[in-house]
């Protein structure tokens, strides 16, 4: 199974701005976690900018929906 572009580690406070904020729903709560779903994950990190515990991290997978769109510096951008 494919990897999303995101992660949310286990420093999330559980607050629910990212879920808020995805313009794709990609990130879903599971099981007293959250999941991204890499089917739906474009990789657009606006879930990184918004949260306020910097929970979410950028992994090297490449996202589904075409090239990584951040502000951050990220140095395996394809
Ligand atoms: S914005 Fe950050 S702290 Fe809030 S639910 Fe998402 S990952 Fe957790
Ligand atoms: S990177 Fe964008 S599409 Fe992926 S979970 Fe975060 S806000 Fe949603």
């Amino acid at each position: 199974m494919a990897t999303a572009p995101v992660r949310v580690t286990d420093r999330c406070a559980g607050c629910g701005a990212c879920l808020l904020t995805c313009p794709t729903h990609a990130i879903r709560p599971l099981g007293g976690t959250l999941l991204v779903r890499a089917d739906l994950c474009t990789g657009c990190a606006e879930c990184v900018e918004v949260c306020p515990v910097d929970a979410i991290d950028l992994t090297d997978e490449p996202p589904a929906g075409g090239p990584r769109m951040t502000s951050r510096p990220y140095q395996e951008m394809p």
